[in-house]
Order: structure tokens, then C-alpha cells, then sequence
């Protein structure tokens, strides 16, 4: 029998999770398959950076509730961050967000509250179940998991680095292969540093602890294990690393195991980086790893993920109740055009760090000290580096005459009713009317929501859209502007809710 679906999305790992809970959270009917039998139980990620909270803290959960409400109790926020492990830190606190920090939280546990939200509503999380293949023609998808097969209008490929709907959809990987090759784990020491700790030697490598919420998480690298070809990771990989291993090493770069007693999970890390050619392909798209992957560096990668899957969600959702325009669907604001570029400089970025975490010379540690000194020195530099690693200085593409707030993530606002983020909704865009007299009131329509709030010097309104960022602001601002601004991003005839 062939199970019918507006969306199937194959990965249950944290951007699959995240993109079914926006789509349901639309009214539109999704799936997902995930091969393994159950959740995970172990966790890549820790770093949860601030404009994740801030996408998470527009998804409606039970009991009124925002996912953010569920997941901030059980994680810790911490107010800096680094770039390749520089002694001098990136400062989170001078963003004006509602989550001017990063959240340490593992990331099964996100993947648990996720998938229990989608229980709750009802959404199939089907585990165990592989998907193999697909087909698609212009109306439909078809795809196979395990011998049944289930019709969708689209598929979200979020199955992982050596994601199955990538290949099968023809979409290219280029990128470079590994040159090196890193120790991380989840530990329990006896002995640990009082504050998180970074040590590096040109001589005997890196390594750096810091606490998580279940204890330790250690990662570095010896000089030994870099300038390998793909084939030395790939054979050194075959031979996973145990407890003994890692004391070893420990003592091999710090002179001590930290009193190290044991491992929760203990794995291996590269610098392979790669990204996919094209983000879509017919009525298929790829999402999270399945599009990028790149050396973990600065905790970025399911943050960038989940990006994609706010970016993607509310364009499947205009493009599947018939309101999406061109530029949506695959002109300049397309989910392609805006995150294609975004997975390049994720990529420019961590191997940058790669260079300056793992080059064990004497220029490499020169590089590293002339580099933190620059940011100490820098507030602009520093600036820039924590936006982009938080994510909320990542800007889309904006047209030339362009105010400041064009493209980025709209700032916490505080309008009248609360919040900007628990404003937004995934169907619909949010005009903020800053202006004295609330002159734009009268464009609300069922595809936009118009908020007020007090002046604010150098703007007079905000077009926001669902995923949170300023489709447009003016320092001042008339209503036939405005209303050509709103009819450009929304079109003219958008089709009642729920066709
Ligand atoms: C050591 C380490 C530390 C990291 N730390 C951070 C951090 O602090 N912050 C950060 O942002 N990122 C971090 N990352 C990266 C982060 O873990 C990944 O970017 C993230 O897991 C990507 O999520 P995803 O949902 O795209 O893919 P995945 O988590 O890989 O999930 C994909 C899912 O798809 C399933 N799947 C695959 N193929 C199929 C198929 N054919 N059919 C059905 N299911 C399938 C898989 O079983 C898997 O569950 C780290 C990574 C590592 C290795």
C-alpha cells in the first residue's frame, strides 16, 4: 500500500526533526524516516548558538509553550565564545537578541524534544525504516523505505553527510578530503581543569576541555595526525580509538590524563569539507550535512542546518499553498540562492580555523597569536567573527540601496504586544510599524501581520518574514512603499489558508 503525504522528510537527526515540526506547524502533512532503530543516544553537538534559539523560540509547542521554553532548562548558557580555539574569546553579549548567548545542551537531547513534539502532534517519525531510493515527475515524489513506498509533493533529503537523497538525486559534492584527523570524546575526569582550558604546542598539538552538562567534552589533535592523504584518514579510521588510546594521547600533549575515568562516547573528527552542488533538484531538496560538511570548528555545523530548515520551511509552505513568487521558488530569494552561498563560507570558515588549530609549527603558532591578538584589538573584527558564528550577523543577499537592517536577522524588538520572535508565524510575514502615528495598521491581510512598537531612531518600519530576517527596512516610510515592498515578497493573489 502506498502511504499518501505532503512532505516526506528522510533523517531524524536535528534538522529532519526541526524541519517537520515548522511544516507541521503550518497544517501540512510530513513524514519522516529515519534508518536507525531509535533515537540517538549519544550527541555531536553541543553549541546551540543564538540565532538557533531565536528560530527556535517561533515554534509553538503544548501547553503554550515555545520550543525554547522546553530546551533553555536543560542546557547552560555561556556568554563568549572562540574562533580555532584563540585564546581571546568572541563576546555573545553585545547582539541585540533575545538569546545574546550560546546554549551548551547535547544535542540528543534537542533531538528528544523534538521528536517527542511530533509525537504529540501526531506526525510519524517512522524509525528503522531506510529509505533506498525515490522518483519524482513535475506532481510527485515517490519514495521507497525498506519495501513500502509513500507519495509525496516534496522531499527533504536530511539524511546526513553521506546522504542517500543527495546521490540519488544527481546533486554533486565538491569540496577537499581529509588532511587530518582529530580525537574527541564525552569524559568523566576526576582531575579537570577549573575552567575550560585550551592547550597548544606546536610540538605535542592541542587539546581543549570544557564542561557540558554531563560532564566533560575533550578534543584536539597531535601534529602526527595532520598532512595525511584521504587514504591515511581512511585507514586510521578503521581503527577507532579507546579509552587507553585517549589517556595516552592526553599525557602525550598535556603531561596529564586529567584523571580520566571514562567515556560516554569517544569518536573521531576531519577536516574533509564539502558542499552540494545545487540545494534542490525538481521537488527535492537537501538540508543540514546532507548539504555541507566541514571540520566541526566553533559549533556550527546543526546550528547552519537548522538554518536551512527555517529558510526551507516557510518556502515549501507558501510554494505548497500557492502563494510563493518566482524569486521564491527559484529567483534571488529562492531556499538555493540564499543558503548555496552560506554552506561555501561555512566551509571558507572552518578550514580557516583548521589552519589555525592544526598547523603545528613554529609559523602556526605565530599565526595563532598575531590572529588573537587582532581580535583582541579589533572590537570590529571580534564583532564579525561572533556574528557569524552565533549566526546572527549572517546576511542574505540584499539590493544596492539597501538599509542597514536589509537581510539580516531582525533584532529583538520590543513591540507592543512582546517578543519580535514570538510574533512570527511560518505563513505569513510580520510588518513592524514604528512610526508615530501606527500608519500602516491597514495593511494586515491574512499573509501579513502588522506589530507596533515605540520610535526607534533609523527605522521606521520592518518587513519580516516568517524565518525571522528583515526582508525590508526603511529609515522612513510611506504606505505606497511599503505596499509595493509587501506585494513584491508576497505576490498579488494569495490562495486561501488551508488549499
Ligand atoms: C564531534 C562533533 C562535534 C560537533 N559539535 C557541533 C556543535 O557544537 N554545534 C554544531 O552546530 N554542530 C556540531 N557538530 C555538527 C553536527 O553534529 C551536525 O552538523 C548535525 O548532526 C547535522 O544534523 P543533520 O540532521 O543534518 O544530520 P545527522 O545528524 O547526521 O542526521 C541524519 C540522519 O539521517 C539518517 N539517515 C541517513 N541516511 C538515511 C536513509 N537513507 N534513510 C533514512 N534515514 C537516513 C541518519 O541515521 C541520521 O539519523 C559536531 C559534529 C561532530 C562530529
Amino acid at each position: 500500500m502506498t502511504a499518501h503525504t505532503d512532505v516526506v522528510v528522510v533523517g531524524a537527526g536535528p534538522v529532519g526533526l526541526f524541519t517537520a515540526a515548522l511544516l507541521d506547524s503550518a497544517g501540512v502533512s510530513v513524514r519522516v524516516f529515519e534508518r536507525n532503530p531509535g533515537a540517538s543516544v549519544v550527541s555531536k553537538a553541543i553549541a546551540m548558538q543564538a540565532r538557533t534559539l531565536e528560530t527556535f523560540a517561533t515554534l509553538r509547542v503544548e501547553d503554550g509553550k515555545r520550543l525554547t521554553d522546553l530546551l533553555l532548562p536543560l542546557g547552560r548558557p555561556v556568554p563568549r565564545t572562540h574562533f580555532a580555539t584563540l585564546p581571546t574569546m568572541l563576546e555573545l553579549g553585545g547582539f541585540e537578541s533575545a538569546y545574546p548567548y550560546m546554549l551548551f545542551i547535547p544535542q540528543n537531547e534537542t533531538e528528544r524534544v523534538l521528536a517527542e513534539h511530533l509525537a504529540t502532534r501526531g506526525v510519524p517519525v517512522h524509525y528503522g525504516r531506510e529509505v533506498g531510493s525515490f522518483t519524482q515527475d513535475t506532481d510527485r515524489v515517490v519514495v521507497s523505505a525498506d519495501g513500502e513506498t509513500c507519495e509525496a509533493r516534496y522531499l527533504v533529503g536530511a539524511d546526513g553527510a553521506h546522504s542517500t537523497v543527495r546521490k540519488a538525486a544527481g546533486i554533486g559534492f565538491p569540496g577537499t578530503g581529509p588532511s587530518n584527523i582529530g580525537f574527541v570524546a564525552d569524559v568523566e575526569l576526576v582531575d579537570a581543569p577549573e575552567r575550560n582550558l585550551t592547550l597548544w604546542s606546536h610540538e605535542t598539538g592541542s587539546v581543549t576541555i570544557f564542561r557540558t552538562p554531563g560532564g566533560y567534552r575533550v578534543f584536539g589533535m597531535e601534529p602526527g595526525d595532520t598532512g595525511l592523504s584521504p587514504e591515511e584518514v581512511a585507514a586510521r579510521r578503521q581503527r577507532p580509538p579507546g579509552l587507553d588510546d585517549l589517556r595516552a594521547t592526553l599525557v602525550r600533549i598535556a603531561g596529564t590524563d586529567f584523571g580520566l575515568r571514562s567515556a560516554s562516547w569517544l569518536s573521531q573528527t576531519t577536516d574533509s569539507t564539502r558542499h552540494a552542488d545545487r540545494f534542490r533538484a525538481g521537488r527535492v531538496f537537501l538540508a543540514g550535512d546532507a548539504g555541507h560538511v566541514h571540520l566541526p570548528a566553533g559549533g556550527q555545523g546543526m546550528n547552519v542546518g537548522l538554518q536551512d530548515a527555517a529558510n526551507l520551511s516557510w518556502k515549501l509552505v507558501a510554494e505548497l499553498r500557492g502563494w510563493a513568487t518566482p524569486s521564491i521558488v527559484d529567483g534571488a530569494a529562492s531556499y538555493q540562492a540564499e543558503r548555496l552561498p552560506i554552506a561555501v563560507r561555512l566551509g571558507e570558515n572552518t578550514l580557516a580555523q583548521s589552519a589555525l588549530m592544526t598547523t603545528f609549527t613554529p609559523a602556526g603558532g605565530a599565526l595563532r597569536t598575531m590572529t588573537s591578538d587582532l581580535i583582541a584589538t579589533s572590537p570590529s573584527l571580534s564583532a564579525e567573527l561572533a556574528g557569524w558564528v552565533s549566526g546572527l550577523r549572517v546576511r542574505y543577499p540584499v539590493a544596492g540601496d539597501a538599509h542597514p537592517l536589509d537581510g539580516l536577522p531582525a533584532p529583538d524588538l520590543p513591540l507592543a504586544d512582546g517578543k519580535l520572535v514570538h510574533r512570527l508565524e511560518i505563513d505569513r510575514f510580520l510588518l513592524v510599524d514604528l512610526t508615530p502615528d501606527g500608519r500602516f495598521g491597514a495593511l494586515a491581510s491574512p499573509r501579513l501581520d502588522v506589530a507596533v512598537g515605540p520610535p526607534r531612531a533609523g527605522v521606521a518600519a520592518a518587513l519580516v518574514r516568517p524565518d525571522g530576517y528583515v526582508a525590508r527596512a526603511w529609515a522612513e516610510a510611506e504606505v505606497p512603499e511599503v505596499t509595493a515592498a509587501v506585494l513584491a515578497w508576497l505576490g498579488t493573489a494569495p490562495a486561501p489558508l488551508g488549499q
